[in-house]
This record gives C-alpha cells, sequence and structure tokens, in this order.
C-alpha cells in the first residue's frame, strides 16, 4: 500500500492560512501519513524567518543571560498563526516553556531547533495527529554524523502504533543528549530520514516552486521545468547551487529507492519534478538535464616539467592542503601541470599564503600561481554520454557570448561538464548554455 512521507517547507509553514492548505493538502491523499515540518518561514520579501529570530535569541542569550526582548518576536509569530488558524489552538504553554528551556539550556543549536519544534507541535494539533519529537528518535553519533541504525529504528518503533504523526525537522540529539541542528535547509533531511525509517513508497517535498528548473529563473526567464531527474544529476546540480532541496537528503532515500517528488503548496495541481534512481528513471530525450553555477573559488595552478614521471608528486600537494584541513572541489591536470579548486572562504588571507608556501617546500614545483575570484559551472544530464559534440556546444556556445573558460573538468561518468569562468562572467555562461541546449 502507498506511503507517502511529507515535508513541508518554511513558506508552506509561514502562516496560519497557509497552514489550512497544507492540511487540506495531506488529507487529500490518505497515503501522505507521516510529515515532517520547518520553521515558519518569511512571508512576505523582506520577512525573517523564524530560525533566523531564533538565532538572534541565542545572541541575547550570550549578552544578558536571557532571550526575553527577542523572544517577544516568535511569541507573537506563534500567536498570530494559532489566530489565523481558528482553531482554539492554544500555543501560551508551549510558548512560555520553549523561552525558559532556551534560557536553561543557553545552546545555539537548541535555540535554532525550536522553529521545527513549535510549527510541528501547531501542526500535530491542526492534523490530529501524534507529535513525535525528533529529540527521542533522530540520534547523532560520537563524530556528530547521525547514527543510522538507532534513528531508523526508534522510527519506525514510534510509529508503529500510530496512523498520522508530525516531526519536527532539522534537529536530533547528540551523545550526550543535547539537542544539535543539521546544516541551514536540514529538515529536508528529516523528511528523507523518516521516509527511510518508515519504508514510504514516496518522499513528497512541499515547497513553493513546481520543481526543479533546467536553470535559474533569476538568470533565464521562464526555464524548463525538469520532470524527471535522476539522484545523481539531482546531487551535482544542487551540490553546484540549485538549492530547491538539500543536498545531504538524497542519501538515506537513495539506499532504498524511494523517489523524491518536489511540489509546491501554493500550486498543488502542477506535476512538479520527479527524483528517481537510476533504475527507474527514463531520460526526457534531452541531452543536458540542467544547468547550475557557483561563485568564488580559489584555483592554485602548479606546473612542473616531468610531473608525470614524479611519483608522489601530487599526493605531496595534497598532503598540505590536508593538513590544513582544505576541502578540495576539482583537480584538473595535464602531463606537466595540475590545478587545484577549493572554496575561496575555506582558504582566504594567510592560509592562502602559508599552503602556498608548504607546496613549495613540500613539492617544489617550477611555477605556482593563484586564480581567484573563479565561478565553477555545472552543466549535468546522462544524455550527454551517449551524444556526441556535446562538449563542442558548450564551447562554441562560450566562444560565441565572448567567456574564456579558465578550466574544464568532465567527470568519468560523462554526467558533467564543469567549466570555470570568472565569477563576473557566471550568469551569462549559464544563459549562453541555456539558450544552446534549450532553445
Ligand atoms: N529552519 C531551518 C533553516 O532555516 C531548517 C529548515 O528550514 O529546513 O535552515
Amino acid at each position: 500500500m502507498a506511503l507517502k512521507v511529507c515535508k513541508f517547507g518554511g513558506t508552506s509553514m509561514a502562516d496560519g492560512n497557509v497552514m489550512k492548505a497544507v492540511k487540506k493538502i495531506i488529507e487529500a491523499d490518505p497515503a501522505r501519513r507521516f510529515v515532517v515540518v520547518s520553521a515558519p518561514g518569511k512571508r512576505f520579501s523582506g520577512d525573517i524567518k523564524v530560525t533566523d529570530l531564533l538565532y538572534s535569541c541565542y545572541d541575547e542569550i550570550q549578552k544578558t543571560g536571557t532571550c526575553k526582548e527577542a523572544f517577544k518576536a516568535i511569541r507573537s509569530r506563534f500567536e498570530s498563526i494559532a489566530k489565523e488558524l481558528n482553531m482554539s489552538i492554544d500555543v501560551n504553554a508551549d510558548l512560555d516553556e520553549t523561552q525558559r528551556r532556551m534560557d536553561e539550556e543557553n545552546s545555539k543549536d537548541f535555540c535554532a531547533s525550536r522553529g521545527e519544534y513549535l510549527s510541528a507541535k501547531v501542526m500535530s494539533k491542526v492534523l490530529g495527529a501524534k507529535f513525535i519529537d525528533s529529540e527521542d528518535v533522530v540520534f547523532f553519533n560520537e563524530y556528530g554524523v547521525m547514527d543510522d541504525k538507532k534513528t531508523y529504528k526508534a522510527i519506525a518503533d514510534a510509529v508503529a502504533d500510530c496512523d498520522k504523526a508530525v516531526f519536527p525537522g532539522f534537529y536530533g540529539k547528540d551523545i550526550e543528549g543535547k539537542i544539535k541542528t543539521f546544516s541551514r535547509g536540514g529538515s529536508d533531511i528529516t523528511g528523507a530520514i523518516v521516509a527511510r525509517a518508515v519504508n514510504a513508497s514516496e518522499y513528497e517535498n512541499w515547497t513553493d516552486v513546481s520543481g526543479f528548473l533546467a536553470c535559474d529563473p533569476r538568470i533565464v526567464e521562464n526555464p524548463k521545468r525538469i520532470s524527471t531527474l535522476s539522484y545523481k544529476e539531482l546531487r551535482e546540480l544542487s551540490y553546484m547551487g540549485a538549492n530547491v532541496l538539500h543536498t545531504e537528503s538524497v542519501f538515506p532515500v537513495r539506499k532504498a529507492n524511494i523517489p523524491i517528488i518536489i511540489k509546491n503548496t501554493f500550486r498543488p495541481e502542477d506535476e512538479g519534478t520527479a527524483i528517481l534512481p537510476v533504475s527507474q528513471y527514463k531520460p526526457e530525450g534531452n541531452i543536458v538535464t540542467g544547468i547550475a553555477g557557483k561563485k568564488n573559488f580559489t584555483v592554485i595552478l602548479i606546473e612542473k616539467n616531468h610531473m608525470n614521471n614524479e611519483v608522489g608528486f601530487i599526493r605531496k600537494v595534497l598532503s598540505v592542503l590536508e593538513k590544513e584541513g582544505i576541502n578540495i572541489e576539482h583537480i584538473p591536470s595535464g602531463i606537466d601541470t595540475m590545478s587545484v579548486v577549493v572554496e575561496s572562504s575555506e582558504i582566504q588571507g594567510f592560509k592562502l599564503e602559508r599552503v602556498i608556501e608548504e607546496i613549495k617546500n613540500d613539492a617544489e614545483p617550477d611555477v605556482i600561481r593563484v586564480m581567484e575570484n573563479v565561478a565553477l559551472i555545472a552543466t549535468v544530464g546522462h544524455g550527454m554520454s551517449s551524444s556526441i559534440g556535446t562538449s563542442a556546444r558548450l564551447f562554441k556556445a562560450m566562444a560565441e557570448a565572448n567567456i574564456n573558460a579558465k578550466l574544464i573538468d568532465q567527470g568519468s561518468s560523462e554526467l558533467n561538464i564543469i567549466v570555470g569562468v570568472k565569477n563576473e562572467d557566471c550568469e551569462r555562461c549559464i544563459a549562453a548554455i541555456y539558450h544552446e541546449f534549450f532553445d
């Protein structure tokens, strides 16, 4: 029998009226039994997300020992939600208790988690469903990574006796019994975890867009919607900045082949995007599925004659970065050259100088140069592997737009071609590639 886990994002929880629409969506399909919610998001442009208000509460606690002032905004947000819902929901006891515990715990993650906690409390009342606190069922191990086995079992046990339940997204408990959050946007991960734990037939992720678009609509007007995407394509695109879904949310569902369906709370009739395991994925006939880009990378270019003959050269370079704890994104290489691409935020200022010095000492290159302000653009699609001339078309489009490729990297899976361009060429480059393959 079909069983769906539905995650509703911040804009779907933004006010009481949207929550009523969410109730309608859930009740329209009996398979929608388990719900994961985010904290209330922005109601209008310029509004502040509840999670951000909660971080301000934490800042006030650091300064004054209490979040009395900053908490007023949280209280008024949930009071208006209760009023709009018009269902005699009393939020005051939960708000009082939350404020008291925030002062007492004095923890950033605890404060941040309360948006999800409170919206799940409200939503469980709206739906007449069981509230399952994620602190009782989502566990992190001693390395701060989720303890899969323990978590899946706890969730499965917790839902065993209920028809409908609501979970707060974004947090769990660490080995010391303290609340710990995932990274921002992490309720998507909680949704995927619950879907996996209950062995759902689908993980529906309800947001405020009707699925994935082939590229950022701020760059190209009205880009094509992608109706199906493989997990692998999703991972490539979301890692490179297509931020409909948290990058990490693929992993729990991928292992169990559970499709993710992106849906729009504000246009529930729209088809959305289905993200499927490669085995179920049928390409739509496009060569390219989507294009995404991310700015602010630093490239370290290294040259050494006969690099190809020197055993251990690449290791020496990479060891420097490893020792400094710097994450490497790409390593395009030639016979006597190699480049290391890292996010600029990882290697700014003094750290960059130190890394250069250490590479000079340890690997003795002939030339070492640094290129900053580089954007990486990923053109992604399973269709690329079976069509000849894709990269020729891509580079022709770039040439016609007068954009210079600073580096090129094509994964061996032929699932993506990554080009590095100047930051200021990023948007124009995405648009040029889009028009070449989609117009
Ligand atoms: N509320 C958290 C955030 O703003 C988590 C989420 O919305 O998924 O990042």
